[in-house]
């Protein structure tokens, strides 16, 4: 079984992995009836974050971001279409670090944008600056 936390009402699912394989477009969360694999990024709270990083197994990547960031904007493309093409892999989950200056002091975000893999309720890698989404995809395949 996998776990994954819906991006919508954040309950945590359980997924037999033969599913996840299959049908994981069809995927839907119990609860509230939202994809759990939507194929793109999802903005978050920093609750919806902190969660999503504990209670997930799937690696979890989150884009540290605001809306006067013009690299920031730049990259959100990039990042969707990574996000696209990871698929059921990862949760791509996007914070605004304007609306949650919380989260963002409490993942040391000094500069954005700053992309950060999790895996397992742990921090594996970040990376500062823009990347297109071919390099965002090889480096959540190296690091997790
Ligand atoms: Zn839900």
């Amino acid at each position: 079984m996998t776990h994954v936390t819906c991006p919508s009402c954040q309950a945590v699912n359980r997924i037999p992995e033969d599913r996840l394989a299959a049908d994981w477009r069809q995927a839907k969360c119990p609860k509230c009836g939202t994809p759990l694999f939507p194929g793109k990024p999802v903005d978050a709270t920093g609750e919806a974050l902190h969660r999503a990083i504990e209670r997930s197994d799937i690696p979890v990547v989150v884009d540290f971001w605001a809306p006067w960031c013009g690299p920031c904007r730049m990259m959100a493309p990039q990042f969707a279409e990574a996000a696209a093409a990871v698929g059921p892999k990862a949760r791509f989950l996007k914070l605004d670090t304007d609306a949650e200056p919380e989260a963002s002091a409490a993942f040391g975000i000094r500069s954005i944008p700053n992309m950060i893999l999790f895996k397992g309720g742990r921090e594996l890698a970040r990376q500062s600056g823009v990347m297109s989404a071919g390099q965002i995809a090889q480096w959540i395949a190296r690091a997790s």
